[in-house]
């Protein structure tokens, strides 16, 4: 069911596309946050003011002509110092993880409703054209993805948006999630802020978590098969017993399909994620034919795994943008498995903190 949204939404003019006007990322010292930024400066914005709570040593990309911010946005007076004067916000920023981590840090997760709660409000003080907010496939209901367990033929459900109500989400991180969408669309009907929300699915690339207990499938399964390979092993560790299949979607198509949505006249969530799904035998499988290896798998039945199974429904995307997320998993696996590979050598050369200053 498409939900009706008031007729305050105000649309964005097309004049006041390209200029030296200020854009805020929120979270850019993340994975999608500085992706984000290294395609805005690639497009020519010259004005961007990048925020992240991590210390600036810490961001996975950091650009010195952009004006960098180490800001905790859990705090009302820190959302409005990096809100004021921007014509664009992207809310990137979330204590967030893979499965290991949500699964144990549910306060956590909850708490990251402040952020675009402040932000929100700062954007409306401040009179911001535009915000996007980045919400997850996390949102959708828990009992359309238990399935039975068919092993690895079985084809996971595609969640379609209107999938997330009645709501059942991820718990903690999925309800924070689905609230803080809520919370956008009531600015947009409310107070007539612009706002565009995407529901990403699983998005894998360079940039990004690949140690330390917040890193997703894609990023660990690359380093666990580096470390196998580097230490001589022919075993690795699977979450689950390999048969939870999802969609991955890579880094490119996330950038631009944010791109897209906020210029966009989609006032609903949308599902922004790759419909190219596989199960995480599948997914090693992959790595382990990049990396010229057979492991044997050690099925870690007690280690968390998420759903059983879950895909992007990208019919809506389609209709309104007549595009999807569409680079192959097995291209993008292949360029971060490679970098990857590049960061742990550098690790083991004693490199720690950030990895790319421009
Ligand atoms: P990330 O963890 O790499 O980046 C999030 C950034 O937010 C981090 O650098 C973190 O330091 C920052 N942050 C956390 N709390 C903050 C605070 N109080 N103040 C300022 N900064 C703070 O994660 P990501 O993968 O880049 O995800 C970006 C957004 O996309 C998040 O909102 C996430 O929930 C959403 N998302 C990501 C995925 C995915 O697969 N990566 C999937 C669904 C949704």
């Amino acid at each position: 069911m498409r939900e009706k949204t008031s007729s305050t939404v105000r649309f964005w003019k097309k004049e006041n596309s390209m200029s030296d006007k200020l854009i805020l990322v929120a979270g850019a010292g993340g994975f999608i946050g500085g992706s984000l930024v290294s395609s805005l400066r690639r497009k020519g914005h010259s004005n961007i003011r990048a925020v992240d709570v991590k210390p600036l040593d810490n961001w996975y990309q950091r650009f010195n002509d952009v004006e960098n911010l180490s800001l905790d946005l859990n705090d009302r007076e820190n959302c409005e110092v990096a809100a004021k004067g921007a014509t664009d916000i992207y809310t990137l920023a979330a204590n967030m993880g893979g499965m290991g981590f949500i699964e144990k840090n549910k306060a956590l997760c909850m708490l990251s409703v402040l952020i675009n709660t402040q932000m929100l409000m700062a954007a409306k003080k401040y009179g911001v054209e535009r915000y996007f907010y980045s919400s997850s496939a996390c949102v959708y209901n828990g009992d359309l993805q238990h399935t039975s367990d068919e092993g690895d033929r079985f084809t996971p459900p595609a969640l379609k948006e209107a999938d997330a109500y009645p709501a059942l989400a991820e718990d903690g991180y999925g309800w924070e999630k689905l609230f803080s969408e809520r919370m956008c669309r009531h600015f947009m009907e409310d107070f007539g802020l612009y706002v565009r929300v995407a529901r990403f699915h699983n998005v894998y690339g360079p940039w990004g978590t690949w140690f330390g207990g917040r890193e997703k499938a894609p990023a660990a399964i690359c380093r666990k098969v580096i470390e196998a390979k580097m230490a001589g092993r022919h075993d690795i560790e699977i979450w689950g017993n390999g048969h939870q299949t999802r969609s991955f979607m890579y880094i490119d198509d996330c950038v631009k399909g944010i791109d897209l949505i906020l210029n966009s006249n989609i006032i609903e969530p949308i599902n922004l994620g790759s419909t190219e799904a596989v199960s995480v035998n599948q997914l090693v499988d992959i790595v382990e034919d990049i990396a010229e290896i057979k492991l044997e798998r050690r099925y870690n039945l007690d280690a968390p795994k998420g759903v059983n199974g879950r895909n992007s429904d990208n019919t809506l995307i389609q209709k309104y943008l007549g595009w999807e997320p569409s680079i192959p998993l097995r291209v993008g696996m292949e360029r971060t498995y490679s970098w990857i590979y590049d960061q742990y050598q550098l690790r083991e050369n004693g490199a720690t903190g950030v990895v790319r200053e421009i």
